[in-house]
């Protein structure tokens, strides 16, 4: 049920109207040309590293070294989280309940929520994927993230996408967006967590909502590319560690077709490696 699985954006408008953190700037930044991923940099001092960054995300995998390292292993800790969806004008999020959670290399990354990019921002070999999920987790010591990203192609439907597919909100238009640019803005901060944005969004007690579970997206035993980059949304700030699942999963064109509609053309161009080595790891767990 649509009115009972998602907190509607209202309801968080209302709410911020009367916290002090809402901000009046405008969130000029976005994918079309002028305010495109090529001119990020321009927009705000704060996103120079946009264009400066030597170590910026995505980015073209054409070629990968295959690494035989114990250290390269993700242990997954996923369990069911509520159902919270947004559209923030730049891409459709649900974030997920605390106590989901994967380690790599000795540390600890929570999962705090995943959204969806069309057409995909990494390239495979030059091609796009129609459609590219990304998988947010912040260490719980520092601040630094881990992005598991995972490729759609058309094919049979994802039953885990059909989960909350029909929930998907609109994007609003630019007249909404405008008027209810402070939060948008708040929500925009897409590839990091706020606790307000979590307390705000937080499924009022003794409320049934709709539980999704991630833990089916994805085989534990895979291969995968990993690499040291960047948010791939302003500001581009590089402390994240990007392990892209290499095979890709299938979702109907219906499916596709609804978070395109929903979020737009969302995938910044790809940046250039520099000294970066991409690495392929196979997954013992
Ligand atoms: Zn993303």
């Amino acid at each position: 049920m649509q009115k009972k699985s998602f907190i509607s954006l209202i309801s968080v408008l209302t709410l911020c109207l009367t916290l002090p953190i809402c901000s009046d700037e405008a969130s000029e930044w976005g994918y079309a040309k002028s305010t495109g991923s090529d001119n990020w940099s321009k927009i705000k001092t704060e996103y120079e590293q946009c264009k400066q960054g030597h170590h910026q995300s995505p980015v073209n995998i054409k070629s990968f070294v295959y690494k035989k390292d114990n250290n390269f292993n993700i242990q997954f800790n996923y369990k069911s989280s509520h159902e919270v969806i947004l559209n923030n004008g730049h891409t459709v999020e649900l974030l997920y309940d605390e106590g989901s959670y994967i380690t790599f290399q000795g540390s600890q990354y929570r999962l705090i929520q995943f959204h969806f990019h069309t057409p995909s921002e990494h390239l495979v070999k030059g091609k796009h994927y129609p459609l590219e999920m990304h998988l947010v987790h912040k260490n719980i010591d520092n601040s630094s993230y881990l992005v598991i990203a995972v490729f759609f192609e058309r094919g049979k439907e994802d039953k885990f996408l059909n989960e909350f597919i029909h929930d998907v909100p609109k994007k609003l238009d630019k007249k909404e967006f405008a008027k209810n640019i402070s939060v948008v803005d708040l929500l925009t901060d897409i590839e990091t967590e706020s606790s307000l944005q979590k307390d705000l969004l937080k499924p009022k007690q003794n409320q049934s909502l709709t539980k999704i579970n991630i833990s089916r997206i994805i085989q534990a035993k895979a291969k995968f590319w990993t690499y040291e980059g960047s948010l791939t949304t302003p500001p581009c700030t590089e402390s994240v560690r990007w392990v892209i699942l290499e095979h890709p999963l299938t979702a109907s064109a219906e499916q596709i077709e609804k978070l395109r509609k929903a979020e737009g053309i969302n995938a910044r161009h790809t940046q250039k490696l520099y000294e970066r080595k991409v690495e392929e790891f196979i997954n013992a767990v």
